[in-house]
C-alpha cells in the first residue's frame, strides 16, 4: 500500500462465504491500516472455550452452523466497538451477517458520529471453499455443517451485497487466488472506489 495508505478508509467490513480467507485478510489489512481486526467469531469462540455466559448460549448453535441471533450479536459488537484501539478504525470480519446487523451497526457507528468506508466482498466458489474446508478439518467443518454454513450465508448474509451496493459501498474482489494477490486486490479496489464517488 505504501504512500497510498492515507487513501484508505479504516472502517472496513469483510463479506464472503465461510472459508473465503476473510479472516486470513482480515489479519493482514489490520496490520496494514493500524487498526484492529475484529473477528466476532474469534470473539464467541473464546467465549465458549472461557465457559462464559455468552458462551454456553452460543455453543450448540455455532456447532450447528446457525447464526446466534442478532441482539446477542449487537451486544458483542457495540462493546468492542467501544474500546478505545477500535475509535480510529477496524476491520470487521464476521459482522454483520444479517440486514438486521448491517442496520445496527450503522446505527452503533452513526452515535459515535462514524460512517462504514466500505465493504469488501470476497468471492469464491462454493465447491473450492467446500474442498478447501474439508482438507482443513476445524471442529464444526463436518461436510453436512459446512453445507449448513453455506446455505446459512446464502439466505441470509447474501443479501448485504445488495444492501452495501445501494449504498456505493461494496468493494468486489474475486478471491480464489493466493493470498498476497487477494490483499493487493482488495487494496486496489478500496483505492479506487475512494478515487470514483
Ligand atoms: P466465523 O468464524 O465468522 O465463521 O463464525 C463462527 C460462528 O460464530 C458462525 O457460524 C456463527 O454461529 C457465529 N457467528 C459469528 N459471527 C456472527 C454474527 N455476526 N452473527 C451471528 N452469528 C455469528
Amino acid at each position: 500500500m505504501g504512500g497510498g495508505d492515507g487513501r484508505v478508509g479504516r472502517r472496513l467490513v469483510l463479506l464472503g462465504p465461510p472459508n473465503s480467507g476473510k479472516g486470513t485478510q482480515a489479519e493482514v489489512l489490520a496490520r496494514r491500516l493500524g487498526v484492529p481486526a475484529i473477528s466476532t467469531g474469534a470473539m464467541l469462540r473464546e467465549a465458549v472455550a472461557e465457559g462464559s455466559g455468552l458462551g454456553s448460549r452460543v455453543d450448540g448453535i455455532m456447532k450447528a452452523g446457525e447464526l446466534v441471533d442478532d441482539e446477542t450479536m449487537a451486544e458483542v459488537v457495540r462493546e468492542r466497538l467501544a474500546r478505545a484501539d477500535a475509535r480510529r478504525g477496524f476491520i470487521l470480519d464476521g459482522y454483520p451477517r444479517t440486514v438486521g446487523q448491517a442496520g445496527t451497526l450503522e446505527r452503533i457507528l452513526d452515535e459515535a458520529g462514524q460512517r462504514l468506508d466500505a465493504a469488501v466482498l470476497i468471492s469464491v466458489p462454493e465447491e473450492v471453499l467446500v474442498d478447501r474446508a474439508l482438507g482443513r478439518g476445524r471442529a464444526d467443518d463436518r461436510e453436512e455443517v459446512l453445507r449448513e454454513r453455506f446455505r446459512v450465508f446464502r439466505e441470509k448474509t447474501e443479501p448485504l451485497i445488495g444492501y452495501y451496493r445501494e449504498r456505493s459501498l461494496l468493494r468486489e474482489v474475486e478471491g480464489d487466488v493466493p493470498i498476497r494477490q487477494v490483499t493487493e486486490r482488495i487494496v486496489a479496489a478500496l483505492d479506487a472506489g475512494g478515487r470514483s464517488e
